[in-house]
């Protein structure tokens, strides 16, 4: 157990954890809503420090992300838990764990492991992914520390419902932020999407997004496109538009199919039609990138120069098969290209 980072202390033993927009009131003995986080006599502890439930060398595709360091690999790790419960989690077994079993399982690895595997491996960065880092945040402080000092990239993969708190914690003092990308999950325009099937809400999603942005954090976007919930071309079109305005037209949006699972299981999967459509409502509405995921035609993972229109980027299942914008330039007609380490 350690104990956690940005929490206060409250009247009658209470804290108040303010790692993420739920800004939980934990009375003793008790634990968030992430299930991961407990008072124990007036202290707050992190109960997943340490404590690496997955762990994978995985394209940074996978991310996904285009545009960071592309044809590189990924250290990937994640401790149990969540402080959302989406009804369509790919990862439930993992991320719900804590609040539907009350178990924590995990091995224990110091963070002096992960980088030095991280090494070993020949990674280019260290993703913390597949549940959400926000609530292994001790855990992933620490690490990007190290990773930092050996020249190791930090990426979170993430629902954006951190707090304003924590992304100060990891870009203060002026120098640049310890995370260094972000894959953010927009999963919907709606609050009562956000409410009805995660859990959470969509304001402060939207906030983390610009203040990332801010900070120099480079930053993807992800929306799984789930039939009859967030597939209109209206609601898909606001997407695109804040991401156009408030993120820049530069910033990657990844539209990717929906299959069902976990909780949801009485919807089909996606057509792919519909994620070609919210392509050309990305790309309509002046994004300079836009990608499909979970669909296996060609073309639909390609980074097209904004400039010219020609393919520089060429992927098929995560992998870099042609790069033409090599150092951020366009082959073609030397039209800079948005990214970091391209
Ligand atoms: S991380 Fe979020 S969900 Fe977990 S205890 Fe803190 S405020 Fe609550």
């Amino acid at each position: 157990m350690k104990e956690a980072l940005l929490y206060e202390k409250l009247e009658n033993g209470r804290v108040r954890c303010r790692l993420c927009a739920h800004y939980c009131v934990i009375a003793e003995g008790k634990r968030g809503i992430c299930a991961v986080r407990e008072n124990r006599e007036g202290v707050l502890y992190s109960l997943v420090y340490g404590k690496v439930v997955a762990q994978a060398v995985d394209p940074i595709e996978k991310k996904p992300l285009f545009h960071f360091y592309p044809g590189t690999e990924a250290f990937s790790i994640a401790t149990v838990g969540c402080n959302f419960r989406c009804t369509f989690c790919q990862n439930a077994d993992i991320s719900q764990m804590p609040r539907e079993r009350g178990q924590i399982l995990g091995h224990d690895v110091p963070p002096q492991a992960i980088v030095e595997a991280a090494r070993r491996y020949r990674c280019q960065s260290i993703a913390y992914t597949y549940t959400e880092p926000t609530i292994f945040f001790e855990y992933t402080y620490d690490i990007a520390q190290l990773a930092h000092q050996e020249g190791i990239a930090n990426v979170y993969v993430t629902n954006g419902f951190m707090s304003a708190e924590m992304l100060d914690m990891i870009s203060s003092g002026g120098d640049a932020p310890l995370i260094d990308a972000a894959n953010v999950d927009l999963k919907a325009f709606r609050d009562e999407f956000y409410r009805r099937q995660c859990g959470g809400r969509l304001q402060p999603v939207l906030d983390s997004l610009v203040r990332m942005k801010e900070r120099g954090i480079w930053l993807e976007v992800t929306t799984l496109v789930i039939p009859g919930l967030n597939d209109s071309d209206e609601e898909l079109g606001e997407i695109a538009r804040f991401i156009r305005t408030e993120l820049g037209p530069e910033t990657p949006w990844h539209v990717s199919r929906f299959h069902p699972t976990y909780k949801m299981l009485d919807r089909p999967p996606t057509p792919v039609s519909t994620v070609h459509r919210a392509r050309e409502i990305g790309l309509a509405e002046g994004l300079h990138y836009v990608y499909e995921g979970n669909v296996l035609v060609s073309g639909g993972e390609d980074t097209r120069c904004p400039q010219c229109g020609r393919v520089i980027i060429r992927r098929m299942g995560f992998r870099v098969l042609e790069n033409q914008a090599k150092g951020g330039i366009c082959a073609y007609c030397g039209a800079p290209i948005a990214g970091v380490g391209l």
